[in-house]
């Protein structure tokens, strides 16, 4: 392989814009992926996730913008590098599910003398092998999204695209998808872009995350920098004697956002201030307080903050 597409990032997409009549799906969207990330792609519904990702895979046109995957430009070309499911993946009911690898590795192009080899080796990665003689109208919704991961891995791709792989399923079926994708990423090297509305999903399995709201990419970054976001800004929980007294005063401080209540009923803000100073002020302003407590900013705040 040509030494500068060893080096370039596994998708980087530049000015991507789609539009459908009067709605911008997908404005100006800027993202990187690097080689080796799990890269979270949130947004709430409507954001514009899967538009995103059909233009990225080629799938649909787009407006303007470019796509580059490993380097490469040209979207057909690039396409062997890639397993996706867009959506919930589907299958002929009426075939098993070997029976339905058999069909998509023709149609992906598998040397014929590979095909039966790589079918195993992909049933047996998503723990479907068991169940590879039934027919795939039988199976589960888990089984499903496993079997359609399958169809994805076929041909050994060093990038893989899933669309919201975990929607639907129920806890156990979560933790197992989310375990099957961190041991892909770290155990085959795959890089892999996922998309979700689900931030503690996100929080949990991607080491990089992008935002998106309205179309718009609105923070990216390694998920500890997101939290740490502002590090001069602190989400404090409040609780005082008073609580009307409290926010009279909390009113009367600059630099003062109120973010609502704790889960624990306490008055969360944030400052740009120091929590030492915020102490003072409220004391200043007569308030009895009884707890100040610094509190980690999680995704959803930050997801929040930046979609609202
Ligand atoms: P969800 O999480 O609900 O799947 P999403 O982030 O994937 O949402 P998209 O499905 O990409 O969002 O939709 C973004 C916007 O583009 C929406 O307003 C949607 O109605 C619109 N849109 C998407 N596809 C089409 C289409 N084929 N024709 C017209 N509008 C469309």
């Amino acid at each position: 392989m040509h030494r500068s597409t060893m080096q370039s990032p596994a998708l980087e997409v530049r000015g991507l814009t789609r539009t459908f009549g009067r709605i911008a799906a997908v404005s100006d969207l800027e993202l990187t992926v690097n080689v080796g990330d799990v890269y979270g792609f949130l947004g709430p519904n409507g954001a514009g996730k899967t538009t995103a990702i059909r233009c990225m895979l080629g799938l649909i046109r787009r407006d303007s913008g470019t796509v580059r995957v490993f380097g490469e430009s040209d979207l057909t070309a690039a396409r062997r590098h890639v397993g996706a499911i867009v959506e919930t993946p589907a299958f002929h009911a009426w075939m098993s599910g070997t029976e339905n690898l058999r069909h998509a590795a023709a149609y992906a192009g598998i040397p014929r003398g590979q095909v039966e080899g790589e079918i195993a080796r992909v049933l047996d990665r998503v723990g479907l092998t068991h169940r590879a003689i039934d027919s795939a109208g039988t199976y589960s919704l888990g089984m499903k999204q496993r079997l359609g991961i399958a169809r994805a891995l076929l041909g050994r791709p060093r990038l893989l695209v899933l669309d919201e792989p975990t929607n639907g399923l129920d806890p156990r079926g979560m933790a197992e998808m989310r375990q099957l994708i961190r041991s892909l990423a770290r155990n085959e090297q795959i890089t892999i872009f996922i998309s979700s509305h689900l931030l503690a999903e996100v929080q949990q399995m991607c080491n990089r995350v992008g935002i998106l709201s309205a179309g718009r990419l609105k923070a990216e970054g390694r998920v500890e920098e997101l939290l740490q976001a502002e590090a001069n800004a602190h989400t404090v929980d409040i609780d005082a004697d008073d609580q009307a007294v409290l926010l009279a005063a909390l009113d009367n401080i600059e630099g003062i956002e109120r973010l609502g209540e704790s889960d624990g009923g306490r008055i969360r803000v944030r400052t740009t201030g120091s929590v030492a100073a915020l102490n003072r002020q409220l004391v200043e302003a007569g308030v009895a307080v009884n707890a100040l407590v610094p509190s980690a900013r999680n995704l959803e705040e930050v997801f929040l903050e930046v979609t609202t």
